[in-house]
């Protein structure tokens, strides 16, 4: 890049959830602003990283360090190989540096506002208000702490996220996220005028919890659409008032001077159903509880009876599937010169489950180590990813079949999917037009390139530039 394109500023939107299919093809007539931002520079699908999950990818985002490096592989990690004992992954989990750590140390001026994994706040030179894990706007949630009377007195009641967003109450669900996603660009709005700032960073969470509260009224292709639902356009409605957002937010900076990006963590699809993991393994006998469910019940570890089980799992977007290995986990049966084998065993059969149909599913079933370089902490045996993200993975036990289309913790009808977007416009920006594929790992590298600062040698990626 020349010295003179360089921006003097970086201004990041993230919008957690969004697919390219939207906002690239069915959208795009709806959002101006974004589609102005596209025109004038790049934009393409952004493949995240494995598993594309909320947690850890934009962690991985803002750090350019894979999921494997960062000992992050979801939600809940495992802290040791005991039975059971797991912590949500927040901020704490988060030892490598992020992007505005860096820009911090070179004295540049940054702002943070929503990014996941940022609970609690950490210092920074200049403003972070911490993302969705977040307990509540009581807590300690802003750096500094007296920023959190500012917001109070900005923006009224700010809220972190939506609550309960798997709800069958859709007009609540829609007024939450409108009333989230509004007082969220308030505060942008105010922060990006009234604070210092080379670097600013936003995320939206609202794409996620409208993809999976109302993916099914939307989309025709999903098998309960109902073209006469009265939220049909309810998706399209909501990337419009968020494209309205953006192009104010985008009017309050010096677009001659300031770059611009946004960026999603993952994207989304249409969901079919779940597969009920753990009453699979049951009833193929690698998992054996104590005492058969009479009722469908959540997956606990301690209903198992570990001295007769070799496989338990956990649900969620993905399944991830663990091993209870001798002399590795308090009660393991699987010798560990068998583990690999077993393994092996473990990832054909899952394969090859077929759907409720009987037809072939393209089930993903990775080994750590196939997919870093490096594995911290501790991971799981296996990532599964049924017919490619099509389907879900279910936790529960008792549910009575493989197979289920109620979800286990509560209406969802949107899976994750591996690519999210990548837009940006603007000084160091060259205007490409659609660019192919590009990875995650490689945004940190490049959001410190168009501010001029070196990429720690460590990082992953490289500049996309
Ligand atoms: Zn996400």
């Amino acid at each position: 890049m020349d010295q003179t394109d360089r921006p003097e500023k970086l201004l990041v939107i993230g919008l957690d959830c969004a697919p390219p299919a939207l906002v690239f093809d069915a959208f795009r007539d709806d959002i101006p602003n974004l589609a102005a931002l596209m025109d004038s520079g790049m934009w393409g699908p952004l493949r995240s990283c494995n598993p594309p999950i909320t947690v850890p990818a934009w962690a991985v985002m803002t750090t350019g360090k894979s999921p494997g490096r960062l000992g992050v592989y979801g939600f809940r990690n495992r802290v040791d190989y005991s039975y059971g004992r797991l912590a949500v992954a927040d901020g704490t989990f988060i030892k490598e540096d992020r992007v505005w750590d860096i820009l911090s140390r070179l004295d540049r001026k940054v702002v943070v506002l929503g990014v996941p994994q940022t609970y609690p706040p950490k210092w920074v030179n200049g403003s972070l208000v911490a993302g969705f894990l977040a307990p509540d706007t009581n807590s300690n949630y802003t750096f500094p702490i007296p920023l959190k009377m500012e917001i109070k007195n900005q923006v009224g009641e700010y809220l972190i996220d939506v609550k309960n967003f798997r709800t069958d109450d859709k007009d609540y669900l829609i007024k939450q996220i409108n009333d989230m996603t509004d007082r969220r660009f308030a505060l942008a709005q105010y922060l990006v005028k009234n604070k210092p700032w080379e670097f600013f960073m936003m995320v939206e969470m609202g794409p996620d919890r409208m993809h999976h509260g109302l993916w099914k009224h939307c989309d025709p292709k999903h098998p309960q659409h109902d073209p006469a639902s009265p939220y049909k356009n309810a998706l399209r409605e909501y990337y419009m008032r968020l494209d309205k957002h953006i192009g104010a937010l985008l009017d309050c900076v010096d677009r001659r001077k300031t770059a611009v990006m946004v960026v999603s963590d993952h994207g989304a699809k249409s969901m079919i159903g779940g597969v009920c993991i753990n009453e699979w393994l049951m009833e193929q006998g690698y998992l054996v509880l104590k005492h058969k469910p009479v009722k469908q019940m959540k997956f606990d570890e301690s209903l198992v009876d570990w001295p007769r089980t070799r496989a338990w799992a956990s649900g969620g977007y993905y399944a991830r599937v663990f091993i209870n290995v001798e002399g590795r986990e308090p009660q393991g049966i699987v010798p560990g010169s068998e583990y690999e084998s077993f393994r092996d065993e473990l990832a054909q059969r899952i394969k090859s489950i077929p759907d409720h149909t009987g037809r072939a599913m393209n089930t993903r079933a990775d080994k750590p180590q196939d997919v870093y370089s490096q594995v911290r902490g501790v991971p799981p045996d296996l990532f599964v990813y049924f017919d490619d993200l099509n389907w879900r993975s279910v936790g529960s036990v008792g549910t009575g079949a493989i197979y289920t289309f109620e979800n286990d913790t509560g209406p969802d009808d949107a899976n994750h999917d591996w690519n999210g977007i990548f837009i940006a416009s603007g000084p160091g920006i060259e205007k490409r037009g659609h660019t192919p594929q590009m990875s995650i790992i490689d945004v940190a590298p490049t959001m410190l390139s168009l501010l001029g600062a070196p990429a720690p040698q460590d990082m992953q990626g490289g500049s996309m530039l």
